[in-house]
């Protein structure tokens, strides 16, 4: 595909949402959406609010054409990759004994069309985050408790970023793992929408791929994070995939979606197609970074509260969405109560369980 093809083809697919969401959400309450795009190359995208939290809402995603043709080029070179079987043997013996073990692209559809699947699921999820920071006012909530007046929100490139730390880097942090839930949710209620049966088990293996996709473009070859308190603006991106695949597999293991989407998956076999996926990205990622082997592992995802640090960086996170989760309950524009981020009482023990101990 031409880099002017991946163009027309995003600008299609969030046009086309924006002027959903505007009809079917917005125009109720007064509110408008606006995407504006920009020709820069960065891989980037940022959300903007300019009314006030009790005015209808002025809302805008800026998207960026360097991350859509960044995101593309990046799902094809992996498609190479897994064709080009390099590190099958690795595959072959990580996952290679489970009885779904089969095609890590499904033949169900085209070599093209699973890649513009997979780009379509990668581009609406960072769209949809921008939306979630939106609808869940984020702008107002960094402003209000950090008391700043930018209501700019940036996903990269942030000014002076890594000097945030404490509170503030509290705030964003969970607010940025707020948005991320609410935009997998969003994706992952439309692959039920959109397939069933065969096409939606195979959809749910290609949406983790490309949100692992994305992840990792956004992690770049940053040494993994794994400070005890955050720092910055974003949690580390393996620390957020970390915290996605979870809600991918529980969301499907929920009977009702089953029924809906019309397919039968255990919860481990829905554990196994999310972890495969996102293994195989992480592979592509080191390969394709050109990496030493002893590095590998900080390019693996796990579980965030066996990472040193892991559990106290989870405890901050925690208490700071209890501090301002009524909050975003009051302001938030869409009310969908499954959007919204939770930790359950079996993850919050986990968390804090042990620092007790
Ligand atoms: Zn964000």
């Amino acid at each position: 595909m031409k880099d002017i093809e991946i163009y027309d083809l995003a600008t299609d697919v969030i046009s086309s949402i924006a002027a959903d969401l505007n009809e079917n959400l917005y125009s109720k309450i007064n509110g408008t959406l606006s995407v504006c795009w920009l020709r820069d190359d960065k891989f980037n995208a940022s959300a903007q609010s300019r009314s006030s939290v009790d005015e209808p809402p002025c809302h805008i995603v800026n998207m960026y054409f360097g991350l859509t043709r960044q995101l593309y080029r990046d799902i094809e070179e992996y498609c190479a990759y897994i064709e080009s079987e390099r590190d099958k043997p690795i595959f072959d013996t990580l996952f290679g004994s489970h009885h779904k073990y089969k095609e890590l692209i499904p033949s169900s559809f085209s070599k093209a069309e699973s890649k513009e699947n997979m780009f379509i699921s990668a581009l609406t999820w960072v769209f949809f985050h921008e939306i979630a920071h939106l609808n869940q006012e984020h702008g107002h909530i960094r402003s209000q408790i950090l008391q700043s007046d930018n209501h700019l929100i940036d996903e990269c490139n942030v000014h002076k970023s890594e000097n945030l730390e404490g509170k503030a880097a509290a705030i964003y942090h969970t607010t940025e793992m707020a948005a991320d839930f609410e935009a997998v949710y969003i994706c992952i209620k439309e692959l039920v929408r959109h397939f069933k049966g065969m096409d939606l088990e195979n959809s749910i293996g290609s949406f983790a791929c490309a949100l692992s996709c994305a992840l990792y473009k956004f992690h770049g070859i940053k040494p993994l994070n794994t400070d005890s308190a955050p720092k910055g603006t974003h949690p580390s991106a393996i620390v957020r995939l970390e915290h996605l695949l979870p809600h991918i597999w529980e969301f499907f293991d929920v009977a009702a979606v089953q029924s809906l989407g019309e397919i039968k998956l255990s919860r481990s076999e829905l554990v196994y197609i999310c972890e495969l996926h996102s293994v195989t990205v992480s592979l592509f990622w080191f390969r394709k970074q050109l990496l030493t082997e002893e590095k590998f592992s900080e390019f693996l995802h796990t579980r965030t509260i066996d990472r040193t640090g892991g559990r106290e960086y989870m405890q901050t996170i925690i208490n700071t969405w209890d501090e301002i989760e009524s909050e975003i309950n009051k302001n938030k524009r869409f009310d969908d109560p499954f959007a919204l981020l939770r930790f359950t009482e079996q993850y919050r023990k986990l968390v804090f369980e042990t620092i007790n101990s």
